[in-house]
């Protein structure tokens, strides 16, 4: 499949860009062009995320900004690139997937000095569509910006998004829908299915490995590449740790990402591709929110286990790296990947520990568990409960008590009350500490549901107020009230989202 010529247009209304790892790493890329948009229009610019870039806002609203924004147009100093990965989806090896409807414009360096990368989702057709028309629409490409914003927000490891403009193309969907291009920007866009596509079809595991490191874990760029103290099994090592911490962040959060492939782990340890994830309302492990995962293997509860399995798909693709001798680079990887549960369940407990005003000194695991069987039986809602035991400390018990039942909540408040005094912390207090770290406001599917199809329809309005209280999540403010209420209990029974639309 040769390059298509278009676009014509070369824009410089964003410059700055480099390609350190489509030079490092050549063979994972192939140069592309994106699809013409007809008639772009912008719908939605993180104004401070380009600040932090170092791109001009004017510049971005410009016609020429719009035009780079919607792929019609690309930036005079960039090559973009569709880039190879290939993943285990749902278990099953597919051995070729890659960017098959984004492609990375390159890499700029923000404020920080910080090398990130920006990429177009929805762009048009690759080498790597496959079935696929290479196109996104608006709905998904909304809920991705909208999502990956309220994480940010929540102060989770994230993709960030920079725009969304809808092309003024028509896309096949439900009916002909309008076509949308997300611009995203990451860390990386290096997966644990970059590494299992070098691996079986390349001989660029270990300059993929070092280029990795020194983009994500410099401190390990000394290490020697053998012996004990082994480069890339520390790498290995410094993923888990990452990846651990993330999952915790998800689970205290109640966020199912819907869809963890091994494509979707990010070697960075930021959350990626924003499909069909949801967050629970009501406090359920078996919670499924996506259409196409019927044996549930991406459930809520399960999304701990299941990432240590993508991890272990990754130790695979380094084993050669580990050590010449494949038995002792097995155990060696064996004995890392089995510290995941540990790493996990200390930043789980850390977390919910924080979630009910109790610190890591003195966390009481026994008295987590029984809030989470109590709030299992009694579908408490998720990020209300934790809120209404603050309000609890501060004496107003009505809350607690419309999550749990008082007579079934109340010997647990008993004990988490003595708990609290032994730090001896005023409640007041505790329960300021608690409200910081327990969001008011995440993006309720009802909610996301409502502002997007009112997006749809033309009405920015209602995403931009959903917007506006999900990016500022712990504050309350009155004239956002209803955006944290749980969901009418009609519709969280039967509500479903949707993959790669
Ligand atoms: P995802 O489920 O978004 O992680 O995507 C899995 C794979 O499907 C990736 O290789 C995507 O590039 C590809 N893909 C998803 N949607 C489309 C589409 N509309 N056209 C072409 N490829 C797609
Ligand atoms: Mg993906």
């Amino acid at each position: 499949m040769a390059a298509p010529d278009s676009p014509a247009r070369i824009s410089t209304a964003i410059s700055g860009f480099t390609r350190t790892f489509a030079d490092a790493l050549t063979p994972l890329t192939v140069p592309w062009r994106s699809a013409d948009a007809p008639d772009p229009t912008l719908l939605v610019l993180n104004e401070q995320l380009a600040e932090s870039l170092g791109l001009e806002v004017e510049a971005l609203r410009s016609d020429d900004g719009i035009a780079i924004l919607s792929g019609a147009a690309a930036p005079a100093d960039a090559t973009p690139v569709a880039t190879a990965y290939s993943g285990h989806q749902f278990g099953g090896y597919t051995p070729l997937l890659g960017d098959g409807r984004a492609l990375l414009l390159g890499e700029l360096v923000d404020t920080h000095g910080t090398r990130i990368d920006l990429q177009l989702k929805g762009s048009g057709p690759t080498p790597f569509s496959r079935g696929g028309d290479g196109f996104a629409v608006t709905g998904p490409m909304l809920r991705e910006y909208l999502v990956s914003e309220a994480m940010n927000a929540l102060g989770i490891p994230t993709t960030r998004s920079l725009s969304v403009v809808a092309t003024g193309r028509g896309v096949q969907r439900n009916g002909i829908e309008p076509g949308a291009v997300l611009a995203r920007v990451a860390a990386s866009h290096l997966r644990v299915g970059t590494f299992e596509y070098a691996a079986r079809n390349t001989d660029l595991v270990q300059p993929l490995a070092d280029y990795a490191i020194t983009r994500h874990y410099p401190e390990l760029s000394e290490m020697p590449e053998t012996g004990g103290g082994n480069r890339y099994l520390k790498f290995f090592e410094a993923v888990l740790e990452r990846q651990a911490q993330l999952l915790s962040d998800w689970m205290l959060v109640g966020f199912v990402h819907g869809v963890m492939n091994t494509d979707n782990t990010t070697i960075s340890g930021e959350t990626i591709d924003y499909g069909p994830c949801a967050f629970i309302d009501a406090f359920d492990p078996s919670a499924v929110f996506s259409s196409i995962d019927h044996g549930g293997r991406y459930a809520f509860g399960n999304q701990p286990v299941v990432l240590k399995w993508n991890l272990a798909r990754f130790a695979e693709t380094l084993l050669p790296l580990v050590g010449p001798n494949p038995d002792e680079a097995i155990a060696a990887a064996t004995a890392a990947l089995t510290t995941f549960d540990t790493r996990y369940d200390r930043h789980f407990m850390a977390g919910m520990s924080a979630k009910i005003g109790l610190s890591e000194a003195f966390t009481d695991p026994e008295l987590i568990d029984d809030l989470l069987t109590l709030m299992k039986e009694h579908r408490a809602d998720w990020t209300t409960t934790f809120r209404a035991l603050a309000d609890d400390l501060r004496g107003d018990d009505v809350p607690i008590a419309s999550a749990v039942p008082r007579e079934h909540i109340g010997p647990w408040l008993e004990r988490w009350r003595s708990s609290l005094q032994r730090i001896g912390r005023p409640p007041q207090r505790t329960a300021e500490a608690m409200d910081r770290v327990n969001p008011l406001y995440i993006p309720r599917n009802h909610q996301v549901d409502a502002a997007l199809r009112a997006a749809t329809d033309g009405d920015m309005e209602p995403f931009e107020r959903l917007l506006e209280a999900v990016t500022r999540p712990y504050e309350r403010r009155t004239e956002l009230a209803h955006y944290a209420a749980p969901a009418p209990q009609a519709f969280s029974d039967s509500f479903q989202t949707f993959c790669g639309t």
